[in-house]
């Protein structure tokens, strides 16, 4: 399979199964092996130099992980795709290998924590410039880009409060530049946007999010121009951040669905969005599929469906937020997002825990913000899980 003329749903189901399984089966089989045995010496040379197809040691290539790797590639458009032990696996590893020291990055200030993490704190200590902009400030951006780099790292919508970038826009200034241009696909998966489409070089998934949708396995993909996730794979060979096959099985096996999940979980959100937006309690809410958020023309440009993802902000402080949230019956009270089941928390007690009042404030972040990634459940019973919740207040 992987015909580019089937549709994305039909991709997720069939992409990568086109192997000869043993006895027949149906779907991959979970292979452990380690190690692959070759009676032929010349067959094993062969193999080893990348001159035939086949597999050596899992560390760096596996039958069951390159199911996975097949369909993200498909879905996301690329001519290769590989895998990483977790998301974070897949983020620095790109990021290591192509920001040498001497080099510089320009990105937002919203990425990922973790993200933001190694912008701030490592690359700087192997002598990479960091250029951070403001996250939606398109020229701030261009003019950075414009100055000289050699990678431009975005990532959209942003977590917490799905701020959009325009990946057409700042992909063509990248190519002025002569730098390579990453996106991290997370929060919106393949289904609602393929930034290569739009002019990147690479895409990057948590796929501990939508692709596995079930929060019961974490792993990280990266897809893209075939030379530039070559050099990314030869990178992770060695430092050893490689997907598992029991964790590959459940990413993939999460992926036959994986469009039946967004298109459920954008219809929901989007209902959930409006019920908010007009409630009195709640102060704002944070939808890139609401026709007030700033980002919507961009992301209707470029997005197919505005996600499972939103935010809102209580008509109160941190005090209103505690009251709440334990009310709520039909979310996990945990971090993460992307899963079957609805999930919330406060950025103030998540992803931006370590961040002072000020530093929250100068991201556009409310102290009484909810981060809410709607599930797959029926939409009537999410929306009265939190009327009677809001009502309770
Ligand atoms: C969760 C997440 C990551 C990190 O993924 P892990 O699998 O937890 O390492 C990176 N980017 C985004 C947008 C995420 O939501």
């Amino acid at each position: 399979m992987g015909n580019s003329n089937y549709k994305k749903g039909t991709e997720s189901v069939w992409a990568g199964e086109d192997e000869s399984f043993t006895e027949g089966a149906i779907t991959s089989p979970i292979v452990k092996s380690v190690t692959f045995s070759y009676k032929d010496l010349d067959e094993w040379h062969d193999v080893s130099l990348g001159k035939k197809d086949g597999y050596i040691y899992s560390r760096n290539t596996n039958p069951t992980v390159h199911v996975l790797e097949e369909k993200i590639r498909i879905l996301e458009g690329a001519e290769a795709a590989t895998s990483f032990a977790t998301g974070m696996g897949a983020i620095s590893n790109t990021l290591f290998t192509f920001l040498t020291p001497g080099k510089k990055v320009v990105s937002i200030k919203d990425t990922y924590g973790g993200t933001s993490k190694i912008f701030l704190d490592f690359l700087p200590t192997y002598n990479v410039d960091v250029e951070l902009c403001d996250t939606t400030n398109h020229e701030q951006l261009e003019m950075e880009i414009a100055k000289g780099c050699d990678l431009v790292y975005l990532e959209t919508p942003t977590n917490p409060t799905l701020k959009i970038i325009d990946i057409q826009r700042l992909s063509f200034a990248a190519k002025k530049a002569g730098a390579i241009v990453v996106v991290d696909n997370t929060f919106a998966s393949p289904i609602n946007q393929n930034p290569i489409k739009l002019g990147a070089d690479l895409v990057i998934h948590s796929a501990t999010k939508y692709l596995c949708g079930h929060s019961d396995a974490m792993g990280g993909v990266l897809a893209g121009k075939k030379d530039l996730v070559q050099k990314v794979f030869q990178f992770r060979e060695i430092n050893g951040a490689s997907l598992q096959a029991d964790p590959a099985y459940l990413i993939a096996r999460g992926m036959k669905t994986l469009e039946l999940r967004i298109e459920r979980q954008n219809a929901s959100a989007l209902k959930i969005a409006q019920y908010l937006k007009a409630h009195s309690k709640v102060s704002d809410v944070f939808y890139p599929g609401l026709e007030t958020h700033p980002g919507h023309s961009i992301a209707k440009e470029q997005m197919r469906g505005f996600g499972g993802m939103l935010s809102f902000a209580l008509d109160g402080g941190y005090e209103l937020v505690k009251k709440f949230l334990p009310k709520l019956k039909l979310v996990h009270l945990a971090a993460s997002l992307g899963s079957v089941g609805t999930l919330a928390g406060p950025p103030r007690t998540t992803s931006h825990v370590e961040l002072t009042e000020e530093q929250r404030k100068l991201l556009g972040i409310p102290e009484s913000l909810i981060r809410y990634s709607v599930g797959i459940e029926n939409v009537e019973d999410l929306l009265e899980d939190l009327e009677s919740g809001l009502a309770s207040l």
